[in-house]
C-alpha cells in the first residue's frame, strides 16, 4: 500500500532502511495529514463554535463536518453521538468518571477481562475504589483467548458494566465482542468497547456491533496526537452528568446555579482541538480511499506472514499462534538452555539494524504477570508494511539472537 505517501518512512535510521513496526504504538502521518495541518494554521485558524466572524465560522464547520466524517466512519447513528475526547484513555476515564457517577453504588460489579491495556484497567480500579464496587475479569483460555463460559459465569444482577478490548496491544487477538456485548444485553448490561487497536485495522460499525460505548485514539489511524472520540449512544450520554466543568458546556451561568449544553458539547469543556479533529477526518477520509477492507487483509496477510516466518526460527515462543489477529504480534526468544533472551537486549539490536519494534510490558502488566514473563518483542503494522520489511525484520532478528547466544 502506499508507503510513499509517509514521507517519515523514507528516511535510514542507523544508516539502515527504517523499518517501522511500532504503529500498535502510535501510526505515522501521510502528507494529506501533515498537509492539513499546516493549512489549518495558514489559513483559516480561529477558535470555534462562539464566533461570528467568517475564520471562527470556517473553523466550527471543519471540526463539525470532521465529526460527522468520524460518525459515519464508525457507523454511529448521529454525530451527536461522537465526543471528542484527548484520546482512548481520556475516553475510558471520562466514562468511569460519568458511569459511575449515575450509576455504580457499593457492591456493584464491572467486568474487564485479563488482556485489557492499562487504560481500560486502572479507570474502573479508581471508580471501584470511590464507590466501594468490585472489579471482576474475564480469564483467559490456555490459547490466551478470552475464556467466554468464564464470563458467562461472572454475568449476574450486580455487574453494571462491561468494558473489554476489541483488539488486544498485545497479543493482536480480535476478541469475540459480538458474543460479549449480546450475552451482556441479555441480562441488559451495557457494554463498552476499547477500540485503540482495532479502528485503525478493521470496519468498526457500532450499530451492527450494538455495543454501548466505544473508545479510539486518532494518532493510532494515521492522524495526529491529542484527540480521539468516545461514542455512546444517545439515550445513555442523555443519562451522564458532565465530566469537566467550563465553557462550550454549558447552558447559562448564574450565581445560582448552572444549566447544562446539548449533546455532545456537554462533555467538550474548554476549546477542542479542531485543527486535531479537522486532520482526523482528512485520515478517515485517507483510510476509506484506501479501503478499510483492503487494510485489514493486507495486515493480517503480513501477521500471518511473520508467524510463518518467526515458526522457523529456533527458540522463538509466538503469544496466540495461529489465531486470526489485527496488527500485532508478540513473541520471546529463548536460548539453547531454555533461558529467556531478554527482550530488551532484542529490542535494542533489531533497532541498531533500523527495525523499530516495542519491547516491554506494553501498558498490560496484569497479562505480563499470566504470561510469567517481563515483557515481550511486540511487532505491530500499519498498512504501509510489506512482506519486504517482514524479511529485512526476520534476518535482523537472527542475527540479534545469534549475536545474544
Ligand atoms: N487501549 C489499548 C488497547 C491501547 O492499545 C492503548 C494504547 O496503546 C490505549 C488503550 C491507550 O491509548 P492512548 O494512549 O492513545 O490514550
Amino acid at each position: 500500500m502506499r508507503s510513499s505517501d509517509f514521507p517519515i518512512l523514507k528516511q535510514q535510521v542507523h544508516g539502515k532502511r527504517l523499518v517501522y513496526f511500532d504503529n500498535a504504538a502510535t501510526s505515522q502521518k501521510p502528507q494529506c495529514v501533515i498537509d492539513a495541518i499546516s493549512e489549518a494554521y495558514s489559513t483559516w485558524n480561529a477558535n470555534i463554535h462562539r464566533g461570528t466572524h467568517h475564520l471562527s465560522q470556517v473553523a466550527t464547520a471543519k471540526h463539525e463536518e470532521a465529526r460527522s466524517i468520524l460518525a459515519q466512519m464508525i457507523g454511529a447513528q448521529s454525530s451527536k453521538e461522537i465526543l471528542f475526547t484527548r484520546g482512548t484513555t481520556e475516553g475510558l476515564n471520562m466514562l468511569a468518571f460519568c458511569f459511575g457517577e449515575a450509576f455504580i453504588h457499593e457492591g456493584d460489579e464491572i467486568i474487564v477481562s485479563a488482556m485489557e491495556h492499562h487504560s481500560n484497567i486502572v479507570p474502573w480500579q479508581m471508580l471501584c475504589e470511590r464507590k466501594k464496587a468490585v472489579l471482576r475479569v474475564i480469564p483467559l483460555r490456555e490459547d490466551l483467548s478470552l475464556d467466554i463460559e468464564a464470563y458467562k459465569g461472572l454475568l449476574n444482577e450486580r455487574t453494571k458494566l462491561v468494558s473489554v478490548a476489541h483488539v488486544s496491544n498485545v497479543l493482536g487477538i480480535i476478541n469475540p465482542i459480538e458474543e460479549i456485548i449480546r450475552l451482556a444485553h441479555e441480562k441488559n448490561i451495557p457494554v463498552c468497547i476499547d477500540g485503540a487497536q482495532s479502528a485503525p485495522h478493521l470496519k468498526v460499525d457500532v450499530q451492527a456491533l450494538d455495543c454501548d460505548f466505544f473508545v479510539c485514539s486518532a494518532h493510532k489511524m494515521y492522524a495526529p496526537t491529542g484527540i480521539g472520540l468516545l461514542y455512546g449512544k444517545q439515550q445513555w450520554l442523555e443519562q451522564l452528568p458532565p465530566y469537566q466543568g467550563g465553557g462550550e458546556m454549558i447552558d447559562h451561568v448564574r450565581w445560582s446555579g448552572t444549566t447544562y449544553n446539548v449533546l455532545p458539547y456537554r462533555f467538550e469543556a474548554g476549546t477542542p482541538d479542531y485543527v486535531g479533529s479537522y486532520a482526523w477526518g482528512v485520515a478517515a477520509q485517507y483510510m476509506q480511499d484506501c479501503g478499510i477492507d483492503a487494510i485489514a487483509t493486507h495486515e493480517q496477510e503480513l501477521a500471518a506472514y511473520t508467524e510463518q516466518q518467526l515458526g522457523q526460527i529456533e527458540g522463538i515462543h509466538i503469544y496466540a499462534a495461529g489465531q486470526k489477529k489485527a496488527g500485532a504480534i508478540s513473541f520471546n526468544a529463548y536460548d539453547a538452555s531454555g533461558k529467556l533472551v531478554h527482550p530488551f537486549d532484542l529490542g535494542a539490536l533489531l533497532d541498531q539494524q533500523g527495525v523499530a519494534v516495542r519491547i516491554g510490558h506494553h501498558c498490560a502488566e496484569p497479562l505480563m504477570d499470566e504470561l510469567k514473563v517481563p515483557g515481550t518483542v511486540r511487532v505491530s503494522f500499519g498498512m504501509y508494511n510489506d512482506k519486504e520489511e517482514i524479511d529485512l525484520f526476520i534476518s535482523a532478528l537472527r542475527r540479534a539472537i545469534q549475536m545474544l547466544s
